[in-house]
C-alpha cells in the first residue's frame, strides 16, 4: 500500500528526543517542560472527592459548568474582562488540543498564518495538515525582538491567522503592552483571528504584568486565548486545558471540537474547579517559579553559559559561545550523554539555518535537582 504523508518533514518532537536521552544516560532532565515534584495534595484529593460522587460520565461538550465559571471568574478576577460561560470559554485536553482545534476550525487551503520563531512546536504542523501555509518571522536571540514593519508587511489579503505566545516558550520573554497595542493595530480592521497562546500567564517575573489578549478590545474580539492547567497546577499528565473566545469565534470551534474529542477527563475538571476556588493556587506562581529561577541563575552565575534572566515561562534560556561554536542539537546532545544534564536546542523552533548557539533549561525542577544541574553546568 503506498501513501504520501501531509506531513513528510515532521519527525519525533525535540522533547520526546531529549528526554528519551535523557533517560538512556541517566542524566538530569531540564529538557521537557515538566516539574519533577508532585502536583498538589489537595487538588488530588479533589479529584478523587470528584470520582467518588460520581463525575465519571460525559462532562458537557463545553466543558465542566464549575470549571467554565472558575475559569470565567479569573478573568475578571485578573484582567476584568468577560468571558461567558456557556458560549465563550471551552475545556480541552490540554492546550495542544485547543490550539489544533482553533486551526482546524479555520484555516482553509492556501491561508497564510504567520508565527514569530523560534516558535513552539505544535503551531507549524497543525497548519500545514489543514493545508494552510506558514509565514515565518525569524526572531533573534538575546531579545526576540518584534519588528512591526516586517509584521506589517507579512500582511497579504491571505492573511487569516497571527499566532503568539506570551510567556514564550522557549526564549523566555514576554510581550508588552506596546507590543499588543502594535498588534491590534495591524490588525485592526482585517480578518485576521489571533491565536494568542498564554499557557505560562501565571509565571511573570520581577513584578510585571502578563498581557492577556483580553486586555485589548479590539484584540479581543478576533482572539483566541489558550490557556494549559498541566503548567498552572503542575500536572502536564492531565492534559487539561481551556480555550476562550468571542462567541462568533466560539462556535465554530465547538463544531469541531464536539468531533474531534467532544468532552475531557471530567472528575478532574470538577477538581479543578474546586481547587481554583482559592486563587491563590494560581496567584502564587509567580513567586514560586521567580525564586527557582533566582536560585538557578546565582548558582550559575560563575559559569562560561551567559543569559538574560527569564522574564517569564520556567525556561531559562543559555548562551554557551564562550564555550564553544558546535551546532546546538550536537552540543545539547553532548551534554546529555557526557556531562549528564539534559537541554533543548533552541534551533529546532527556528527557521531552517538559524542557531544562535543557545539551549533552553527548564527550572521547574526541585531546587535539590537545580543545585546539581547548577553544579554540572559550571563545570563545563
Ligand atoms: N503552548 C506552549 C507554549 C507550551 O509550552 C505547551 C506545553 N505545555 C503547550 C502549548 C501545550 O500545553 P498542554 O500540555 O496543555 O497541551
Ligand atoms: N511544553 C513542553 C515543553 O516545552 C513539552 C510538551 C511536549 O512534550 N509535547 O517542553
Amino acid at each position: 500500500m503506498q501513501h504520501q504523508s501531509k506531513l513528510p518533514n515532521v519527525g519525533t518532537t525535540i522533547f520526546t528526543v531529549m528526554s528519551a536521552l535523557a533517560n538512556e544516560h541517566k542524566a538530569l532532565n531540564l529538557s521537557q517542560g515538566f516539574p519533577n515534584y508532585p502536583s498538589s495534595q489537595k487538588l488530588n484529593d479533589f479529584v478523587s472527592r470528584a470520582m467518588n460522587n460520581g463525575y465519571n460520565q460525559y462532562a458537557p461538550m463545553a466543558g465542566n459548568l464549575d470549571l467554565r465559571l472558575a475559569i470565567s471568574n479569573k478573568y475578571q478576577l485578573l484582567y476584568k474582562s468577560t468571558y461567558h460561560t456557556e458560549k465563550e470559554i471551552t475545556v480541552t485536553a490540554g492546550a495542544t488540543q485547543a490550539i489544533y482545534t482553533i486551526i482546524s476550525a479555520f484555516i482553509r487551503q492556501n491561508d497564510e498564518v504567520i508565527i514569530f520563531k523560534p516558535a513552539y512546536d505544535c503551531y507549524e504542523p497543525s497548519v500545514k495538515v489543514n493545508g494552510g501555509t506558514v509565514i515565518p518571522i525569524q526572531l533573534s536571540a538575546p531579545d526576540y525582538k518584534v519588528e512591526w514593519e516586517d509584521v506589517a508587511s507579512k500582511i497579504t489579503p491571505k492573511t487569516k491567522m497571527i499566532i503568539i505566545n506570551s510567556p514564550h516558550n522557549p526564549s523566555g520573554t514576554i510581550w508588552s503592552k506596546d507590543a499588543m497595542l502594535q498588534l491590534q493595530k495591524i490588525t485592526k480592521d482585517t480578518n485576521i483571528i489571533v491565536l494568542s497562546d498564554e499557557v505560562y500567564e501565571h509565571i511573570v517575573f520581577d513584578g510585571e504584568q502578563h498581557q492577556s489578549a483580553c486586555l485589548f478590545e479590539d484584540l479581543k474580539q478576533r482572539s483566541f486565548i489558550t490557556a494549559s492547567f498541566g503548567k498552572t497546577f503542575h500536572n502536564t499528565g492531565w492534559k487539561i486545558g481551556y480555550c476562550c473566545a468571542p462567541e462568533h469565534l466560539m462556535s465554530e470551534f465547538r463544531k469541531v471540537h464536539q468531533f474531534n474529542v467532544f468532552s475531557v477527563h471530567h472528575p478532574s475538571q470538577k477538581g479543578i474547579a474546586d481547587y481554583m476556588q482559592d486563587a491563590e493556587t494560581y496567584l502564587s506562581l509567580n513567586s514560586f517559579f521567580q525564586q527557582k529561577r533566582d536560585l538557578f541563575l546565582s548558582l550559575i552565575s560563575e559559569s562560561r553559559f551567559k543569559f538574560k534572566p527569564s522574564q517569564g515561562s520556567y525556561f531559562q534560556v543559555l548562551d554557551y559561545t564562550a564555550i564553544t561554536d558546535e551546532y546546538d542539537v550536537d552540543f545539547a546532545k553532548r551534554l546529555t550523554k557526557e556531562f549528564g544534564i539534559a537541554s533543548i536546542p533552541l534551533s529546532v523552533f527556528n527557521k531552517k539555518g538559524k542557531d544562535d548557539n543557545v539551549l533552553r533549561f527548564c527550572f521547574a525542577k526541585t531546587d535539590e535537582t537545580l543545585v546539581k544541574a547548577a553544579e554540572i553546568l559550571c563545570k563545563i
